[in-house]
């Protein structure tokens, strides 16, 4: 399926159960152009824009210098509201998990991790997935939808509401919880590309949400035509999952490399605008018992990788009921994070966080399931 096909079957519901339309997600100009016809002057939209992103308004009628009669109108045909949260659960670790209801009832989770100098957003692309990668659990959950671009940044302007960081503040990162976002959350993003640029440039717009490129990761399974397009235009981190030194390997557990293989991934990486020893890509790579783990897959890599300027990040496998994998021991990690470092690259060990509350890498979306299917057969309302 081309991906306009693809964006048109699984699109959005362009306004909410109420038919209002959705404020947030629309650039300067088509705010601009929206507002029109109510035939008001220019400087309306740009009070609306600087309520919602600097002030984070959550409905017309605190737009204080705005005309009643025309908060009146906006709250009857538009909405800048929140999703619905449905749970929050704060791990012993400090992160947080947000299950989140979509205006027409769907549900995606994002997830707060606050570390010692900065705390990323883990944003949440779709619901569900398209792609089935064997070892992560989103992929199990068909895709139903594409999120627009309203609802991804409603993820973040949520965790700003949460950690009471509004109004924004003009020297963009001082003192503020949420610093990063990582496109890490359910889903591929390059799947959902437009929705997924309209979001980031509006987050990094510096009258927009203001978090900088260089603190924004897009993580991908490796959705070869989208990559250098998404370096163009957004000129974010880019991080690939790969997982697998060799095409066999791969294709046996993640079968979007049947259709992009390693050779067409790594050229698209190779060209990624902007790569430089500074501006490195990040390869992620998770650790599978006895699947990808071997001295030998950590000396592939070394010369898999050797032409691009890289770091590698070491995933321990999250484990999910009935994934039929199991994490490579501790040991296992550390020689072959050290077979990868002592060949000159960076490959840190990433720290699983939120495990208590089934937050990780490739949990996300187990918990609502479990609780819908408990809802059920409890006889309770369902949650959606
Ligand atoms: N679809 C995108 C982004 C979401 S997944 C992608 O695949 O890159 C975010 C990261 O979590 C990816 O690197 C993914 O491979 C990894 N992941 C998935 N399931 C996992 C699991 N069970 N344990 C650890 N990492 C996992
Ligand atoms: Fe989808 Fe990424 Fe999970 Fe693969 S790893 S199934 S692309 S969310």
């Amino acid at each position: 399926m081309s991906l306009a096909s693809h964006a048109k079957k699984f699109s959005a519901p362009p306004t909410d159960a109420q038919g209002r339309i959705p404020l947030i997600g629309l650039s300067p100009e088509e705010l601009t152009e929206v507002l029109a016809v109510h035939e008001l002057p220019k400087f309306r939209a740009k009070q609306v824009w600087h309520w919602i992103y600097h002030r984070g308004a959550k409905d017309f009628a605190s737009m204080g210098n705005l005309p009643k009669d025309l908060r009146a109108v906006l709250t009857e045909k538009y909405s800048i509201e929140r999703p619905k949260v449905i749970t929050e659960q704060r791990s012993s670790d400090g992160t947080i998990k947000w299950l989140l209801a979509m205006s027409d009832g769907q549900q995606i989770e994002a997830v707060f991790i606050p570390e010692a100098k900065r705390g990323t957003l883990c944003v949440s692309s779709q619901v569900g997935c398209t792609l089935t990668c064997k070892f992560c659990h989103t992929g199990t959950q068909p895709l139903v939808r594409n999120l627009g671009p309203h609802e991804i940044l409603q993820q973040v302007m949520h965790a700003r509401d949460v950690l009471g960081e509004w109004p924004s503040k003009d020297n963009a990162n001082e003192g503020r919880d949420l610093t990063n976002i990582v496109m890490m959350g359910m889903g591929e993003p390059l799947y959902n590309y437009a929705n997924v640029a309209k979001a980031l440039k509006i987050c990094m717009d510096e009258d927009g949400l203001g978090i900088s490129k260089r603190r924004i990761t897009l993580s991908t399974s490796g959705v070869v035509p989208q990559i250098v397009q998404c370096g163009e235009e957004l000129g974010v981190n880019l991080a690939i999952s790969l997982h697998a030194p060799t095409d066999e390997l791969r294709s046996s557990i993640m079968p979007i490399n049947n259709k992009y293989p390693l050779k067409d991934l790594l050229d698209a990486c190779l060209n990624y605008p902007g790569l430089s020893d500074v501006r490195r890509i990040t390869f992620e790579y998770v650790m599978l018992k006895d699947v990808n783990d071997r001295d030998e897959d950590a000396r592939d890599l070394v010369k898999l990788l050797r032409d691009i300027p890289c770091k590698i990040n070491i995933i321990p496998f999250n484990p999910w009921p009935g994934s039929g994998y199991e994490c490579s021991d501790e040991a296992r990690i550390g020689a072959f994070a050290r077979i990868l470092e002592n060949a000159g690259y960076d490959a840190p060990v990433r720290r699983p966080r939120g495990r208590d509350i089934l937050a990780a890498c490739g949990q996300l979306k187990s918990a609502s399931v479990r609780l819908k299917g408990r809802a059920e057969t409890d006889g309770a309302e369902a949650t959606s």
